[in-house]
């Protein structure tokens, strides 16, 4: 992250603003560059900014192209760092065999041989091998650490970048918490096994196999008979409890998710929760999502504690039984004491790593199921995807036709079913018709927010799925129902589809919907935050900042659902003028809830029964006398500006 972004000077190659340069050539002067006395202040602000690089993940609009997610591809991706991490690995497990041995050397040589000499070089060996294990597991830790976080950076990019280039089906069908659940809880999962889990099964593994040998060095007899003993029950419990974990924690991630879907949800739904007195209910409901959670942490942590204390008492039982095997070789001579305590002390640390790899199997069986949720996720291709050889849309002049167009969201289900369209270049058009008939549907059509079943859609004849999703975006201004503001300040969200927009440009945007007030009257001007969703400004204003974008984009379609919250008559006529400048010259589809607004296009067409019922002007179709006429002639009987339906 730079500190002040490209205002200021070129960037050089690491990415950072070449201040000094900037400052020179500034003399001083505000926003030309750095004053040159200031320089060396900033230069050392500069130096303290981390570093984020550049995270290897690419935006591809079809596909992510990046594999299957695996454990294994995550680390191999960082061969330096792997590098390191394995040779502490190593280094660590080595010192920490020393122990045992230099306890046999000071019992046998030091004090059964009465040398003093030994006994305290080999307690100063203890003490160094202690220091040394220090020092690596240190390095172990810290490039272990560093292997986990540049991995998750890489995948939460990655994540995230598919996330943008879902379909509308996905949102709608997935549940927000549960994606954000991919993005936290699994990726956190991933990260702890990375940063620890990794390293420590390496160096319990690793330690078991020297152990094994070590103890076949010191007394092979000795050795056979207690790893007999001990390896087929724990090979029997370590089956068992694998094959359980494997259950206990994809159920586990499972409920985190419906627990964070559930949280979401109530978040985003506070006013209608409170306003509906659903509090107690949600309670039930959230304490029944955190009970499945609880189920499957019980479920954990029963299999848990069977397998652990158990495998510990057959590491004991081992113990015992190598008391009196091996007691009884010391006795014939066969064993010296300081190999029988060193023969103790490594099958405890043979233990040891017994006992680690179980709760690091917890962790890996983690990690895993992440693994698997998030390949769910990454590979769920988007729905709506151009063609292969998609080509850039040229300009357009606006020519719309839906060529025989079917379409249902559930395949048994038509929505809408052969309809036949032609919208001429600047033409505004106009969808009334009955709630759920399906106008908004055909207005996502044309945004190819979704794809026809059958039937094809034109722009300038070209075919939507063959042309680039984005060059087709570009010309299609949408202003939606419920116009959503991203916390930012108000010109970002005027701006949004155009942030390399001049403030004069912003400025003419804001005029045109009349919004000049709002913003002189905004403490920071266009600077001004504003707070998530647009919280802090009300619906007309919000349909204004709404009207304001599509202005800014400069599209030559407008898409237009019309809001259905009622406003004042005053923001009314705004957004009316507001909307009649837009769509000046603009191809438009307008979904109009109010037959005011319906009025005021060139075409109005019903939608109704699946498909379009009736098309004509204002005129036509009120002396047709058809669905439209009795609407309007509701309407005109209530005499205000009434819903359309
Ligand atoms: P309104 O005037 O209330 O905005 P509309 O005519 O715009 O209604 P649409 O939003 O187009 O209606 O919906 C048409 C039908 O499709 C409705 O029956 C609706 O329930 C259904 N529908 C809309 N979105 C989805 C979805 N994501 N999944 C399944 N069905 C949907």
């Amino acid at each position: 992250m730079s500190l002040f972004g490209g205002g200021f000077g070129g960037f050089n190659a690491g990415g950072r603003p070449s201040v000094g340069a900037a400052g020179r050539k500034g003399n001083g002067l505000p926003f030309a560059g750095v004053p040159s006395d200031l320089a060396e202040g900033v230069a050392k602000l500069e130096a303290r900014e981390p570093d984020h690089g550049d995270p290897r993940v690419s935006f591809d609009p079809v596909a992510d192209r990046g594999g299957r997610v695996t454990l294994g591809r995550l680390v191999a991706g960082r061969p330096g760092l792997l590098l390191a991490a394995v040779l502490a690995v190593l280094v660590e497990t080595l010192l920490l065999q020393a122990g045992p041995f230099l306890v046999q050397v000071g019992i046998d040589h030091g004090m059964a041989g009465r040398d003093v000499r030994v006994l305290v070089g080999a307690t100063v060996a203890f003490v160094a091998a202690v220091l040394l294990t220090g020092v690596a597991t240190a390095v172990r830790m810290r490039q272990s650490g560093r292997l986990a976080a540049s991995a998750t950076r890489d995948l939460r990019i990655r994540i995230f970048a598919h996330l943008q280039r879902m379909s509308l089906d996905y949102y709608t069908s997935e549940k927000a918490g549960v994606t954000m659940t991919r993005m936290t809880s699994d990726v956190e999962a991933l990260q702890s096994l990375l940063a620890d889990g990794f390293a420590q099964f390496g160096i319990q593994a690793l330690t078991m196999v020297l152990v094994t040998a070590v103890l076949f060095h010191y007394n092979a007899e000795l050795a056979l008979i207690t790893l007999l003993l001990i390896v087929p029950p724990l090979t029997v419990a370590s089956l068992w409890f694998r094959r359980a974990a494997d259950r206990g924690y994809n159920r586990q991630r499972d409920t985190i998710a419906a627990m964070f879907a559930d949280l979401s949800e109530s978040l985003n739904g506070a006013r209608v929760i409170t306003a509906h007195n659903r509090q107690d209910r949600n309670i039930v409901a959230h304490r029944d999502v955190v009970g499945a959670y609880r189920d499957a942490n019980d479920f954990t942590g029963r299999i848990n504690a069977v397998y652990g204390p158990g495998t510990s008492a057959i590491g004991l039982l081992g113990m015992a039984a190598l008391l009196l095997i091996g007691g009884r070789m010391v006795l014939r001579g066969s064993l010296s004491i300081g190999e029988l305590t060193a023969f103790v002390l490594y099958l405890n640390s043979f233990f040891q790593p017994v006992q680690q790899l179980v709760q690091l199997y917890t962790q890996y069986q983690q990690g895993r199921a992440a693994v698997g949720k998030i390949n769910g996720l990454l590979g769920t291709a988007p729905s709506v995807r151009p063609a292969p050889g998609a080509v850039e849309l040229p300009p357009v002049r606006g020519e719309i036709v839906l060529a025989d167009v079917t379409f249902g969201y559930l395949p048994d289900r038509p929505v809408l079913e052969h309809v036949n369209l032609t919208i001429r270049p600047g033409e505004t058009i106009a969808c009334v018709g009955p709630t759920g008939a399906g106008k908004s549907t055909l207005a996502k059509l044309v945004t190819r927010l979704y794809d026809p079943t059958g039937g094809r859609i034109l722009i300038d004849g070209h075919d939507l799925r063959d042309v680039t999703l984005e060059s087709l975006r570009r010309q299609i201004g949408v202003v939606p129902q419920e116009p959503f503001l991203f916390a930012g300040t108000l010109r970002d969200n005027i701006a949004f589809a155009r942030p390399g927009a001049s403030d004069a440009e912003v400025w003419a945007a804001v005029d045109e919907v009349g919004l000049r007030d709002l913003v002189e009257r905004s403490p920071e001007g266009l600077q001004t935050p504003l707070h998530e969703r647009g919280q802090s400004v009300s619906s007309g204003e919000r349909q204004l900042l709404a009207l304001a974008r599509a202005f800014l984009a400069e599209p030559r379609v407008v898409v237009l659902d019309e809001a259905t919250s009622s406003l004042d008559l005053r923001s009314e006529l705004r957004v009316e003028a507001a909307l009649d400048r837009l769509l000046q010259g603009r191809t438009a589809i307008l979904v109009a809830h109010r037959l005011s607004t319906a009025m005021r296009a060139d075409r109005i067409i019903v939608v109704d029964d699946h498909g379009i019922v009736e098309s004509g002007s204002h005129e036509e179709l009120v002396a047709a006398g058809g669905r439209y006429a009795r609407m309007y002639a509701t309407w005109a009987a209530h005499g205000t500006a009434d819903h359309a339906a």
